[in-house]
């Protein structure tokens, strides 16, 4: 059967992107973080397509995207510690895990099942144009199909999802490039990061303190985000080389070479917009392994390396 290509479009496309949501169906729309598949957060089959079409295990909760924080507030349960962050790094990106409030419009697929929901108010122009216009909320995990590398550009979205999406708005090449940091706020004062990502564990200690946060890893169950093994690509990945073998693609680093480099200057910051891109590229070589250049832990650092361990998982 042929396979139909989606229908790749700019912000002329909003009010088409719009209707496709109202309607219960997909759009892939973009971030400052990675590319995400929407549809809306209350109805139990626009959501059930979004695991159809990832392929992703029901148990796996999704980030419910809002417009601002007076919008998260009809979703969750929130308190001064939230509306701190909130007015500090939102837009941005940092999703939150808060109490789900009793009689929000999320169907259960949306948290699996859990008390909680994982709320974002993202940063892009055009998601947040598309927010505006929606008076629902949207779900929106990564556009590629479970466990594989996440999508940084409009081509990603296509090779990976074809034509189960019908529309991508096409809003560039993502700038951060790497999924958002996940907070979970517990109880009265504690907090746990449950997801590395570009904000830093640092800014969130300078606003809720240092004091209570939770160190022991987030439970499997509680957090299927962070499986050992995700955003990997279908090649054997070698993390900290030096040099290539004759059958690896080198992504380099900084002094170290490749035939792709996150950043020929060592920049955390131009590493994490391009790691997607560069495990893309990789993959799609006809070497038969993929091989990293070491990245420094600073920063945006951390992140990356969280996500290359899982890649080389
Ligand atoms: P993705 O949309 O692929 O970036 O993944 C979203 C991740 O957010 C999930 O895999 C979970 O780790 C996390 N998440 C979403 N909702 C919750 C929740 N209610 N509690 C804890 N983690 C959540
Ligand atoms: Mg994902």
């Amino acid at each position: 059967m042929p396979r139909i290509a989606p229908r790749i479009a700019g912000d002329e496309a909003l009010d088409e992107a719009f209707a496709i949501l109202r309607d219960g169906g997909l759009v892939a729309v973009p971030t400052e973080t990675v590319y995400g598949l929407a549809s809306r957060a209350d109805s139990d089959e626009a959501v059930a397509a979004i695991y159809r079409a990832k392929g992703r295990p029901l148990f796996n909760p999704l980030i419910v995207h809002v417009a601002n924080f007076a919008a998260a507030q009809r979703l969750a349960e929130t308190d001064e510690r939230a509306e701190a962050l909130a007015a500090k790094l939102w837009p941005g990106p940092l999703t939150m895990v808060l109490p789900l409030r009793a009689g929000a419009s999320i169907v259960p697929a949306v948290t699996a099942g859990l008390a909680t929901v994982a709320l974002r108010c993202p940063a892009h122009p055009l998601m947040r144009a598309l927010l505006e216009c929606c008076p629902f909320p949207l779900a929106a995990p990564s556009a590629n199909r479970s466990g594989a590398i996440s999508p940084t550009e409009p081509a990603h979205v296509a090779a990976s999802l074809g034509s189960t999406v019908p529309l991508i708005l096409d809003g560039g090449a993502c700038a951060t490039g790497l999924e958002s940091t996940i907070v979970a706020l517990r109880g009265e004062c504690q907090w746990q990061i449950l997801r590395p990502g570009p904000i830093e564990r640092e800014r969130i200690v300078a606003i809720l303190g240092a004091g209570n946060e939770i160190l022991e890893p987030a439970s499997a169950i509680e957090a299927p985000g962070q499986l050992t093994s995700h955003y990997a690509p279908a090649k054997p990945l070698r993390l900290d080389a030096e040099e290539a073998a004759p059958d690896e693609f080198l992504i380099g680093f900084g002094a170290i070479g490749g035939q792709v480099t996150l950043s020929a200057a060592g920049d955390v910051g131009e590493a994490a917009s391009r790691l997607y891109r560069c495990l893309h590229e990789a993959d799609a070589s006809p070497l038969a392994r993929i091989a990293v250049a070491p990245v420094p832990e600073g920063g945006i650092g951390a992140a990356i390396n969280d996500r290359l361990r899982r890649a080389a998982a």
